[in-house]
């Protein structure tokens, strides 16, 4: 568990949850799962330590530029709007 500190935009507590997240970068999205975050309890603003940040990263890298598997792929509908 990591101990995050308090929101810098509210001032809110930040518990960590593992999250859903849509990682762009880009003309690439890549849909990240179950990623430890900490999340403000009042406004919702996510916070990443450094070491998931860079894993986030590596894991762009290992899709998009070395072409490594992923686990899924989605179909993702999009409309102009
Ligand atoms: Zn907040």
């Amino acid at each position: 568990m990591t101990t995050y500190a308090d929101c810098t935009f509210c001032g809110g507590e930040v518990e960590e949850r593992h999250i859903n997240y849509d990682y762009r970068r880009r003309d690439h999205l890549l849909v990240l799962r179950n990623v430890p975050a900490g999340v403000c309890k009042q406004c919702g603003e996510k916070y990443f330590t450094s070491d998931v940040l860079r894993r986030m990263d590596q894991s762009f890298h290992n899709i998009f530029e070395r072409a490594q598997q992923p686990d899924q792929v989605l179909d993702v509908p999009a409309v102009n709007f």
